[in-house]
């Protein structure tokens, strides 16, 4: 299938064997969730990975997720709490309570929920909706009983526990995105070999550029994806698209910041500010959590995953699903099936390949270029050598019916490559300095390509005594 799946590796998968299993499934990006687990943790199932991908001749996709300021409320005493419509309750520091008392303020009867983030406390105003337990309990702030204590009335009933996620919606946060926690991951990820980096709770460019500068400082610069779960991050999608390599609709935590029935709407208008960009995007959560316990996903969630990629996403993430479900691998192949399924239905409700929009580098029209002639030509394939792998992304964004070869010698551009919808990234020998001539003896040695069959060859051709130069060749090639 031409759309890629990410899986988030946790007990269910985290074996050798299970990991093999997922990589000869055409498993070929592998999430660390960073919100769990720890460094001997992640340092044991790296090390697996990149045993496995030597040993299996393949390029993996090492996807590090930075867990960001995900914020949770504390301990609940004598949890969980029945919480009824129209409770009130106070929320406010760790030993609040008691310095309200001594200012004389009267509180024995209202219940206190512990949250250790006074900025944000701070920032809450009358009428500001505040939702705990991935919000199924909601409340309004009714009013401020101090600069840090929110007084909250429920909207809804529920049941309330300790250490629950609570979200703001629409509000700006004054935290960064980038915390120290992620901080010491993203060293000893980069050091133990991750290859791309998510960073959650994304607001803006700033906090894509804090990542970025970080990563320099420590002698790094693989691939950033930016998991647009807050309601600015969408606001700040051009800026932010502009920084990042790649973005992740992260629905879990955006239908709490948004409201739940905008879900669909703002995962279109994500996914085409991505394919315009020529940027990957990947679609995740809940996409077929039932697999968790179940052996069959429900009717409603083959249609999500089949409605992702009509909208044109690249991947579909797999969470839950495959870190501590029941059935990883069925998981994994019910998702070719759909997704294979879905291509097809695309494939017979198309129009040619798409055009690039709003865009004016050559590059890009050279792209198309490539596609058109293939479409035309009916060719079997595309063949391109990139050494950034900035053309196959080209390629890749105008949707071309045939397979792009993604022929690059940089191992991190081949492991980005993984990413992008239709891409099969390939190593190369690099005995042939001519980048058209290792294209057409890959072509010749692949086992992929019959006598007579024809491709659409891309690659860049110096000019002689130049070192490198952008792709800026076309050719139809026949083996
Ligand atoms: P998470 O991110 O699983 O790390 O929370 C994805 C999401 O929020 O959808
Ligand atoms: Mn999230």
């Amino acid at each position: 299938m031409k759309t890629k799946i990410v899986v988030t590796v946790g007990p269910a998968i985290d074996s050798e064997d299970m990991l093999r299993r997922m990589i000869e499934q055409g498993v070929r990006i592998f999430r660390l969730n960073f919100s769990h687990g720890d460094r001997p943790y992640f340092e044991t199932i790296i090390a697996r990975l990149k045993k496995l991908e030597a040993a299996m001749d393949v390029s993996l996709s090492l996807l590090q997720d930075l867990s960001g300021p995900k914020i949770r409320i504390g301990e609940i005493a004598d949890a969980p709490w029945d919480v009824y419509k129209d409770d009130l309750i106070c929320m406010g520091l760790p030993g609040g309570q008691k310095v309200l008392e001594s200012t004389g303020q009267n509180l024995p009867t209202l219940r206190w929920i512990d949250l250790d983030q006074p900025r944000m406390l701070e920032v809450l105003e009358p009428g500001d909706t505040v939702t705990l337990s991935d919000g199924g309990l909601q409340f309004r702030v009714q009013e401020k009983l101090d600069a840090r204590t929110a007084l909250l009335q429920a909207a809804n009933a529920g049941l309330l526990s300790s250490k629950k996620g609570v979200a703001f919606p629409g509000k700006v946060s004054p935290l960064p995105a980038f915390t120290p926690k992620d901080r010491m991951d993203l060293a000893y990820g980069l050091e133990l070999g991750v290859n791309v980096v998510a960073l959650s709770f994304v607001q803006d460019a700033e906090d894509i550029r804090s990542l970025i500068n970080e990563m320099e400082r420590l002698g790094y610069r693989v691939p950033v994806i930016a998991k647009l779960e807050r309601k600015n991050a969408v606001e700040n999608l051009e800026e932010i698209l502009e920084l990042v390599d790649g973005v992740m609709v992260a629905r879990g935590d955006l239908g709490l910041e948004c409201p739940l029935a905008s879900l669909p709407g703002l995962q279109k208008e994500i996914i085409t500010a991505c394919n315009q960009a020529g940027k990957p995007v990947i679609v995740a959560t809940q996409m077929l959590l039932s697999m968790v316990d179940n052996p069959m996903p429900t009717r409603a969630e083959i249609t999500d995953v089949a409605n992702a990629i009509h909208d044109g996403t690249d991947c579909v993430m797999l969470s839950e699903e495959t870190a501590i479900g029941a059935h990883p691998v069925d998981t994994v192949r019910t998702m070719q099936d759909i997704g294979l399924e879905a291509e097809r239905f695309g494939a017979n409700h198309r129009r040619g390949p798409k055009a690039p929009r709003d865009q004016s580098d050559p590059a890009w029209f050279l792209a198309y270029a490539a596609c058109l002639l293939a479409e035309k030509a009916k060719v079997r394939a595309l063949v391109a050598h990139s050494i950034s792998g900035a053309t196959i992304r080209h390629l890749s964004a105008c949707r071309p019916e045939q397979p792009i070869y993604a022929l690059s010698p940089d191992y991190p551009a081949r492991q980005f490559l993984n990413f992008s919808k239709g891409v099969l990234p390939c190593s190369i020998k690099e005995q042939l300095s001519d980048h058209l001539d290792r294209t057409e003896y890959f072509v010749d040695s692949s086992r992929d390509f019959a006598t007579g069959e024809a491709v659409v060859i891309t690659a860049g051709q110096p000019k002689p005594r130049q070192e490198r130069v952008a792709t800026n060749l076309v050719k139809i090639y026949v083996k």
